[in-house]
């Protein structure tokens, strides 16, 4: 029960650790989104604002110092901006601010940004693929461009602007992360254009869109989301969450170690496990200790029982036991009208004067061997002998007819006899016992005691017999 409410509370735990573990990195991605969002609004509204001066009506009218300083004179105040200028229907180069030709020295009627204005007719913010230049450092780029139109609106070429990638940079970079976060922009072609932790062979670099991904980067894509994947196969797994930037290609990617997000619920497992590992060891050893002392007190307690029902110098049943016994065999004959037994009374012959001639340490040792040879004279799991009192023994024999309790008799008899033990005073010489032998006889008896008085009747006849003997 408390396993399953700790698993139960664990997976609870674990899931909220991957909630806020997704949320922090949306806030993220999300922080990121807003820069580059407002960047490029602002890109847009300088390369508007330059289309519009292009096609201004009185643009071909001033003399070309002044045509210069009208289209490209407003500078548009953004650090990362390394150019801008404005490419005519035909793909020459109009107007450019002085870093454009060594940017981007031309032609441009193949270069990927015309073709998108101009053969493809494409009127949105256009984004190019990372460039690569070589000025006094080798630097990366895209470039930002507008197609502009005739007052009819036919093509009247393109307007651009050249963006520093280390914009992305700067940005991601200011971001926290953990040390083997990750932060990086796509297209949704799957062109990579920044990544932190920064690798610059990594840009323009294509990702292999798989099969997993393709939803991401669907056109139709969810707008943000998050799933987990192994850089590696058997390499730790990693959460990414994804934000596109509307109006644009691009995708922000944030990943994350599982490994990292995880470490302190992690800590928290062991430390259940090992509380859960102590606890189960220490339950049971406790209830093995228990179990043992459990044991040790029914065996003391069956002990007792066994003393408590034996009697202590022949260790046959006492008295009490006895009695126990003999109203047990009658209850059961009184339930069940099939049951027969038998009751034999021994008496030792002669035993006062044993007692007077060899002592009382005598006597006692004498009662022993006697409960010994009844003993070895009962054969039967359900012969019950006990010591009546003083030197007279009663056998009950459940199951046992007459024929059977005189062949005990005669067993029992024969075995004292065997044993030799010297009684000078008897007429025998050596120490001998008598028995009454008596059967249940339902129409006779009524009561067990009436059987053991009947089985004692025949004991006196024994003895008036001669004693040595067994009478019925
Ligand atoms: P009988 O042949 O008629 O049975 O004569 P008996 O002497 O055996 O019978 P009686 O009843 O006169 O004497 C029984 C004696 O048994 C009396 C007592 O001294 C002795 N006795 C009873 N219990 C014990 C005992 O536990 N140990 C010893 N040593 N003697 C006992
Ligand atoms: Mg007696
Ligand atoms: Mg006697």
């Amino acid at each position: 029960m408390s396993a399953t409410v700790s698993c139960a509370v664990l997976y609870q735990s674990y899931r909220q650790v991957e909630r806020s573990a997704i949320e922090h990195s949306t806030n993220i991605a999300r922080i990121a989104q807003r820069s580059i969002l407002r960047n490029v609004e602002l890109l847009t509204l300088g390369l508007d604002s330059l289309a519009w001066r292009y096609q201004h009506t009185q643009l071909h009218e001033m003399p070309l110092q002044q045509k210069m300083e009208f289209l490209l004179g407003e500078k548009i105040e953004a650090r990362y901006v390394a150019a801008l200028g404005i490419v005519d229907a035909q793909g020459k180069l109009v107007a450019g601010s002085t870093a454009l030709s060594q940017i981007l020295p031309g032609p441009y009627a193949q270069s990927d940004f015309f073709t998108a204005h101009h053969a493809q007719g494409n009127t949105s913010l256009y984004i190019s693929a990372p460039v690569t230049v070589r000025l006094e450092r080798r630097m990366q780029v895209v470039v930002l461009s507008k197609r502009l139109a005739q007052p009819d609106g036919s093509f009247a070429g393109v307007g651009l602007m050249v963006l520093y990638l280390d914009y992305f940079r700067d940005l991601f970079q200011g971001l926290t992360l953990e040390n083997d976060g990750v932060i990086s922009l796509y297209s949704a072609e799957g062109l990579a254009y920044m990544r932190i932790p920064y690798n610059e062979a990594f840009i323009g670099s294509r990702l292999n869109i798989s099969q997993d991904l393709e939803r991401v980067f669907a056109q139709s894509g969810p707008a943000q989301g998050s799933y987990f994947t192994r850089a590696q196969q058997d390499g730790p797994r990693w959460l990414y969450t994804f934000v596109r930037i509307p109006g644009t290609s691009w995708i922000v990617f944030i990943g994350r170690n599982e490994t990292h997000i995880f470490r302190e619920w992690y800590n928290m497992l062991y430390a259940v496990l090992f509380l859960m590992a102590s606890f189960c060891i220490a339950s049971v050893y406790l209830i093995g200790r228990v179990r043992t002392e459990l044991q040790r007190r029914i065996a003391l307690d069956q002990q007792l029982e066994e003393q408590a029902r034996t009697d202590k110098l022949t260790n046959l049943l006492n008295r009490r036991a006895l009695d126990e016994a003999l109203a047990r065999a009658w209850k059961r004959a009184e339930d069940n009208p099939d049951v027969i037994f038998s009751v034999l009374f021994v008496d030792v012959d002669f035993f006062k004067l044993y007692n007077d001639t060899y002592g009382h340490k005598a006597g006692d040792y004498a009662l022993m061997a006697v409960a010994r040879c009844i003993v070895g004279a009962v054969s039967r799991l359900a012969d019950q002998p006990g010591r009546y009192g003083g030197e007279e023994f009663v056998v009950l024999l459940n199951g046992t007819d007459t024929v059977g309790a005189v062949h005990v008799a005669k067993r029992i008899i024969g075995a004292i006899q065997g044993l030799k033990i010297p009684h000078e005073r008897s007429p025998f010489g050596i120490l001998t016992v008598s028995i009454g032998v008596t059967s249940l006889l339902r129409e006779h008896h009524n009561s067990m005691e009436e059987v053991v008085k009947d089985a004692d009747a025949a004991l006196y006849r024994a003895k008036q017999d001669g004693r040595n003997k067994f009478s019925l």
